[in-house]
Parts: structure tokens; C-alpha cells; sequence
């Protein structure tokens, strides 16, 4: 990446633009999740109580206020209540939070009418906004002959992951250690960079027609390839979040809408991360490691001479990379433009609820999305908790 003229840096420091060691979520080699982080440690507080299999079905209301939701209880199949005696948070996620508010007559009047949901509160922008990155699994580079060896005994290495986890050589993210993040040659929004390249260990097999993923490994643990995804950090393409029904067990209509903002500006931008990414063959680093680009035409877009903006397009659509970096469909805004939240992720015009998760993001992050969401989830319980600090301080003022 340095021989592409991009510095050794910290992308969370004062200029993200540049190269290096991916940041990861993990403690001692292995990944941690929000649940190992936050949650079990304080597993024995009395006023914590996690219920599993719980479908929230809606938000309950109470005088105009959120009160409790009601939810499936997936053991017993029956429906059941939780109350809240301060407020109700939602953190269902960029497809769910807006599913759930809509169910709870939160949303577009004439969508939940349509429905036959009773409108508690019209809020046109719940389920818009829907943003995403986008990439295209339309580079691979080959690792020469030999490097790393495909053990004739392949299948059997499974143990191979047992046996180095954790902390292990196996415990690595591989050829994700390395992330570039690229200012492009047009203007980027504050500075900030435009694409995020990628790089996979990827196997001859999972190279596999119009998939949004490498469909599932046969053999999982060595790759004879990298595969070089430049995601397109800077997206201006939204999708939405709609109900197909008023039923809250029915999966909710999502429309991703990838590429297809009008002007065609993120395929543009696309198109040319595909270019730069295939010029890496021609780096020093590259030729010394004898990397060569893989000039077998894509399924699906042998029409094109390889390496042409044609191909690079079919690459781009024919092969689109959903990034699952969603976010937006219930956004904090500022009072007078279009949005569902205030600034403390409180739902507009509806007291006592909040939604607290990817869904409250504004804009889309220059990054992966895990890490701004646990900050924001920090964020939301500092506002939680000086709300209601700031009540019980007022009682006992009284
Ligand atoms: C396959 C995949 C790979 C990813 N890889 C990365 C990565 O490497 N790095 C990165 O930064 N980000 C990654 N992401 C994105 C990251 O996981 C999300 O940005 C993040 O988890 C969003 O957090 P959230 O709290 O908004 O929602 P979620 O983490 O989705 O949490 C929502 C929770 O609500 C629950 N829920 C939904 N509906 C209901 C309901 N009706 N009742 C009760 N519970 C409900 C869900 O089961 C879920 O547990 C990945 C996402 C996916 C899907």
C-alpha cells in the first residue's frame, strides 16, 4: 500500500486516509462480542433480566407514552407484556427497530393505514434512509504456485482450529490485518476517505456466481488467493424498510437499492476502486511476492474484454459485495430536517422511547460499523442516565 503512496497511520486518528493494521474487536485472540464485553460481566445485577427466544411484537402506550412492549415468548408461543417504569429502548437493529415502530403505528401515515395499523405518531422518514457500502468481488490476486501449500490431507486439518485456538496462528484475521483507506481522485466529504480496500484469504472454490458472499467453503482453511474487495465508504444510494404486513412475525420488506443512486455516481466510484485495486499488480510489492491478477472472466461478464470499463461495470453489478454495514432507518436529525430521532436518540413526538442502535445513525461511518455502534450504544446510556438521574435528583429536590 505504501508503494501506492499512502502512509503508515491510525485510521482513527486526525487523518484516516492510509494504511494499516485493522483494529479489531478481540481480546486474547479471540473476538469479542457486545454480549462478552458488556453484558456478562454483569450478568449477576439483580435489575438485570435477559430474556431469550423474546420477539418484541410491538410498543405498548400508555396516555401517549411509551409504556413496555409486547413480545412472542418463543418457548411457549404465547404473548406476553414487559413494562417499563422509565422508558422503552429499542436496539433491534437497521431492519428491525423500524419494523417494530412501524408495527407500533410509528412511521408513514398512509404506508401503516395501507396496513391497516392504527397511526400512533406520522413519522414519514421511519424505514428511509436506508444506507449501506457496497463493494464487488471482482478482484482476485493468485499466490504463486506452492505459497502457502494446499495439504493433500485438507479436509482432515479441521483440528487446525482447535488446536492453535485461541491466541494461535489460526486466531489471525489473515490478509484482513491489512486495511487502506483511500481519498480517491475526486472530492471526498470533510476529507474523509472514499474507499476502504480490503484484502481475503479466498479458495478456488467460493468464487461462485451472482452472490452478495463467497458461497460456503468446502474446504475452510487454506486459501491460494487473495481476494481484494474496495468498499465504497462514501455511498450516496439509500434503500428503505417497509412492512409487508401488519403480521410481526412476517421478515419486513427491505429494498437495499445498492448502486442505484441516479446519476450513477457510486458505480462511478466503484468502478474506478476496481481499477486501482487491479493496478495493485503492478506495484513493487506485489511483483516481488509474484501476485498476478486473476484474468479469468467473471461469470456472467465473459462478453467483456477483461480489464475494460464495461467488465469493471458488469464486475460492479454482477457481482455486488453486500457489506452489511447498514444504518439509518430510524436517524437522529435536527428538529427541522427529516429524520425520526432527536440528538439523544429520543423518537420525536413520543415520549419514554428511544432507539439505541444502527438504525439511529445519521450518516453512514468512513469504516466498519461494529465499533460506532458501541459508541453510540455508550452515548445512548450516558443520555438514559442523566435523563433519569436528572428526574430522581428533581424528586428529591421536591
Ligand atoms: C454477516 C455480517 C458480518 C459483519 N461483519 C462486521 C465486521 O466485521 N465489522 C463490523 O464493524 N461490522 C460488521 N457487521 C455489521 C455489524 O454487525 C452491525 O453494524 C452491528 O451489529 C449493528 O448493531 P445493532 O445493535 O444496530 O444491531 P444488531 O447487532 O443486529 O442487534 C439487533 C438485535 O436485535 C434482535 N432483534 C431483532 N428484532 C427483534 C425483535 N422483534 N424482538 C427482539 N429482538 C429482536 C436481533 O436478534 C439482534 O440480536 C457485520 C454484519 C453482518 C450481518
Amino acid at each position: 500500500m505504501k508503494d501506492i503512496g499512502l502512509d503508515e497511520r491510525d485510521p482513527n486518528g486526525a487523518v484516516q486516509a492510509g494504511v494499516s493494521m485493522a483494529q479489531t474487536t478481540t481480546i486474547n485472540g479471540e473476538r469479542a462480542s457486545t454480549n462478552r464485553a458488556f453484558l456478562r460481566p454483569v450478568r449477576h445485577r439483580p435489575n438485570l433480566e435477559v430474556r431469550t427466544r423474546a420477539h418484541v411484537t410491538r410498543v405498548l402506550f400508555r396516555r401517549g407514552e411509551a409504556s413496555g412492549v409486547e413480545y412472542r415468548d418463543g418457548y411457549t408461543g404465547t404473548l406476553k407484556r414487559a413494562y417499563a417504569s422509565k422508558e422503552v429502548v429499542l436496539s433491534a437493529g437497521v431492519m428491525n427497530s423500524p419494523q417494530i415502530l412501524m408495527l407500533s403505528g410509528i412511521g408513514p401515515k398512509k404506508h401503516l393505514s395501507s396496513l391497516g395499523i392504527k397511526v400512533v405518531k406520522d413519522l414519514p422518514d421511519v424505514g428511509e434512509n436506508l444506507m449501506n457500502h457496497v463493494s464487488s468481488l471482482g478482484i482476485e490476486f493468485l499466490l504463486p504456485p506452492g505459497w502457502p501449500a494446499l495439504p493433500a490431507d485438507i479436509n482432515a486439518r479441521e483440528q487446525d482450529f482447535t488446536h492453535f485456538a485461541p491466541g494461535g496462528p489460526l486466531s489471525s484475521i489473515g490478509p484482513e490485518e491489512v486495511t487502506a483507506f483511500l481519498r480517491g481522485s475526486g472530492p471526498s466529504v470533510d476529507g474523509r476517505p472514499v474507499w476502504n480496500l480490503r484484502f481475503y484469504g479466498n479458495i478456488p472454490k467460493s468464487r461462485g456466481g451472482p452472490v452478495c458472499i463467497p458461497a460456503p467453503p468446502q474446504d475452510p482453511l487454506y486459501y491460494d488467493r487473495i481476494l481484494v474487495t474496495p468498499v465504497l465508504l462514501d455511498c450516496k444510494s439509500v434503500g428503505s424498510v417497509r412492512l409487508r404486513s401488519a403480521d410481526p412475525l412476517a421478515p419486513p420488506l427491505i429494498r437495499l437499492n445498492l448502486l442505484g443512486d441516479e446519476p450513477g455516481r457510486d458505480l462511478r466510484l466503484l468502478v474506478q476502486a476496481l481499477q486501482t485495486s487491479a493496478a495493485l499488480e503492478d506495484t513493487p510489492a506485489f511483483q516481488r511476492a509474484n501476485l498476478t491478477l486473476n484474468r479469468a472472466p467473471l461469470p456472467g461478464c465473459e462478453q467483456h474484454a477483461f480489464g475494460s470499463t464495461a467488465y469493471w461495470e458488469c464486475a460492479a453489478r454482477t457481482h455486488t459485495l453486500n457489506t452489511f454495514h447498514t444504518a439509518g432507518t430510524a436517524r437522529m436529525a435536527a428538529p427541522h430536517r427529516p429524520g425520526v430521532l432527536d440528538a439523544r436518540m429520543q423518537v420525536r413526538g413520543v415520549p419514554r422511547l428511544r432507539v439505541v442502535d444502527a438504525s439511529s445513525f445519521p450518516l453512514l461511518p468512513s469504516g466498519n460499523p461494529n465499533a460506532p455502534v458501541i459508541m453510540l450504544a455508550e452515548r445512548g446510556a450516558h443520555f438514559i442516565r442523566q435523563t433519569w438521574g436528572q428526574a430522581a435528583r428533581g424528586a428529591q429536590d421536591k
